[in-house]
């Protein structure tokens, strides 16, 4: 990206605990960029209304003037937003998603020391999760039970193909999971980039493959095919050099490729993979994987580092660049306007977002000061301690 010092970035204050942590934001990212750049370099904000705020201003959740304006900016950053009830959406997160076809849903999980967790060595999860935004199941292709729609596909596939399943008529509901070739090909390669990037070694696809053999397996295939493309040393090419020449043999290859710096791709089968991430979770760096599959391992990861509160997100498309980087977390509405939110999801998410503009230096220092914070025990409640959103930001900026 070729990126202005004075670059205008649009905001989304989020509904909810919105109000609370997008200001913490701004004000650190505001500190971080001021005193890494000695004022050479500053973020213009421009506030665009979604959600509660722009129902209540203009009758509308999602206003054209905010979508002209996401157009307009490639990056952009959101607190979270309340799905409205009856508002025509879906999801106004996966309104977004579809409409700028943020096709990476990409979640570094990492852990800051001091940060309560319910496994014994959360030290060893450090993964990014490249999940697949808007294919499979959440392409929101449903029908519901006994509707004329669902009735007519049901009565087709039993006619024309032949599937007569028990408990197969119109009181089933159905969902559509279509996965292609391309949506998976390029999620994978935003992995495969992430992984040279960062000199991660290690890829793994994750796939219900044994089950769902077109949509989930066709991932899998895909992806080793999205290997060729980069220096790797694939499971497959250890279990041919086994098969002919031994596993001494495989295992030195493995070891060789490594040192030559090639990366190792291997695949898991989600349910095998979230018993893997409890156990061993430190032979895992960059994971590859459906929407649902993504969903669930992604939240069961951020549990594992001390919850929602404290992971970042993006939904990227790395073809045409557009990004927006969000808040983890929903509204929090059992907390939202009393100033308790732990500001660390859209925090940390503004380091990627920094990150992505190139400015590695205030993101480095804003990851910093976060984890000293952390680590010297000044939290929200959420983390165990006692500070209120406005006490935990002051708290990171003295450290920037
Ligand atoms: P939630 O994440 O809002 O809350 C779950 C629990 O986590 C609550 O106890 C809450 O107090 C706590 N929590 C969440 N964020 C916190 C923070 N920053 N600091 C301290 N505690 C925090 O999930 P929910 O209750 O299932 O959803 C509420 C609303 O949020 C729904 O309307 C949902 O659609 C929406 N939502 C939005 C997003 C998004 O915008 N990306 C994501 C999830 C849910």
């Amino acid at each position: 990206l070729s990126v202005p010092n004075t670059p205008e970035i649009p905001y989304i204050k989020g509904d909810g605990v919105g109000i609370d942590i997008t200001p913490a934001m701004i004000e650190i990212v505001d500190a971080a960029v001021a005193k890494s750049y000695a004022g050479e370099k500053k973020i213009i904000w421009q506030e665009l209304l979604a959600g509660e705020a722009a129902f209540a201003e203009t009758g509308d959740y999602l206003p054209e003037a905010t979508l002209e304006a996401l157009t307009a900016h490639l990056i952009a950053i959101k607190g979270p937003l309340m799905t409205p009830i009856g508002g025509g959406f879906r999801s106004l997160n996966v309104t977004l998603r579809q409409k700028f076809d943020l096709f990476a849903n990409v979640r570094p999980v990492t852990y800051f020391p001091g940060v309560a967790s319910p496994v014994k060595h959360p030290e060893n999860v450090n993964m990014t999760i490249f999940r697949e935004n808007t294919e499979d199941i959440y392409a929101g292709i449903e029908f519901e039970s006994e509707s004329a729609d669902a009735t007519r596909l049901i009565e087709i596939l039993k006619s024309d193909f032949g599937i007569n399943k028990i408990r197969f008529d119109k009181t089933s509901a159905i969902g559509i999971k279509p996965v292609s070739p391309d949506g998976s090909k390029r999620l994978v390669r935003a992995a495969f980039e992430h992984a040279i990037a960062h000199g991660n070694q290690r890829v793994t696809l994750v796939h219900k493959g044994n089950i769902m053999k077109f949509t989930e397996g066709g991932f899998k295939k895909w992806g080793y095919e999205v290997a060729k493309d980069y220096p790797t040393f694939t499971v497959n090419d250890f279990n041919a050099i086994k098969a002919d020449k031994g596993l001494e043999a495989a295992k030195t290859a493995k070891v060789q490729a490594l040192a030559d710096g090639k990366i190792y791709v291997d695949d898991a089968i989600a349910d095998n993979f979230l018993q893997q991430i409890l156990l061993n979770p430190s032979d895992y760096q960059v994971v590859a994987t459906l929407n649902l599959n993504g969903d669930y391992i992604s939240d069961a990861l951020a549990a594992q580092v001390g919850g929602i509160g404290i992971s970042p997100g993006a939904n990227i498309n790395f073809i045409t660049g557009h990004a927006i980087f969000e808040a983890t977390h929903g509204t929090a509405p059992d907390i939202a306007g009393l100033g308790l939110a732990n500001p660390s999801s859209l925090i940390l998410s503004s380091v990627m977002m920094l990150e992505f503009l190139g400015w590695n230096g205030a993101a480095k220092a804003i990851e910093s000061a976060l984890a000293a914070a952390v680590s010297d025990a000044q939290t929200t409640k959420d983390l165990g301690g006692t500070l209120t959103t406005a006490d935990f930001t002051q708290a990171v900026i003295e450290r920037l």
